[in-house]
């Protein structure tokens, strides 16, 4: 499936980029988050939380394994799983319970729950490129790749 990459030369063009993303991400949809320490993930999704009207502080859940937010009509669950030992901390955590039609899933560190974790619509993937990132979005179902048409 085609992809898009383009630069974000610096935060604001992270925050600017997450805006418009947050118009396209509907309820029930899983993004996985894709990237190296530093990338830029939770940077991306404190964006989307605040152009989803969230004013609070958005916490990187390293050490809590998830952040849940009650936005206005839907949740948004921010999993990190960068800490996990094994896939099968997904299914100990029961963190399949997160999951329902009402709620968007950010998924920092898919592949530490290789197996478990439920597949992606869509990738974003970070990468330092000079003093800005490279931001790839990858639809994996013809019906994200509709949804994500406005930001390709
Ligand atoms: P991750 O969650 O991938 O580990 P963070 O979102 O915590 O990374 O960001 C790490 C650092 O990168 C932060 O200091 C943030 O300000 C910076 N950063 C995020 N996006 C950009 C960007 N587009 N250009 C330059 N720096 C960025
Ligand atoms: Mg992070």
């Amino acid at each position: 499936m085609a992809d898009y990459t383009q630069f974000l030369a610096d935060e604001a063009a992270s925050l600017a980029f997450a805006q418009k993303l947050a118009s396209v991400l509907k309820p029930s949809l899983t993004v996985y988050l894709a990237g190296d320490l530093g990338a830029g993930k939770t940077t991306l999704t404190r964006g989307l939380l605040r152009a989803w009207g969230f004013a609070g502080t958005v916490k990187s859940p390293t050490y809590t394994i998830v952040e849940s937010y009650e936005l206005d009509g839907f949740k948004v669950e921010h999993f990190d799983l960068y800490r996990f030992q094994s896939p099968e901390e997904w299914l100990d955590a029961g963190l399949d319970e997160l999951f329902d039609d009402n709620t968007i899933a950010l998924i920092e560190w898919p592949q530490m729950a290789a197996g478990f974790v439920p597949a992606a619509d869509v990738t974003v993937a970070l990468s330092v490129q000079d003093a800005g990132r490279l931001c790839t979005i990858i639809p994996h179902t013809e019906l994200a790749q509709k949804m994500l048409s406005p930001c390709l």
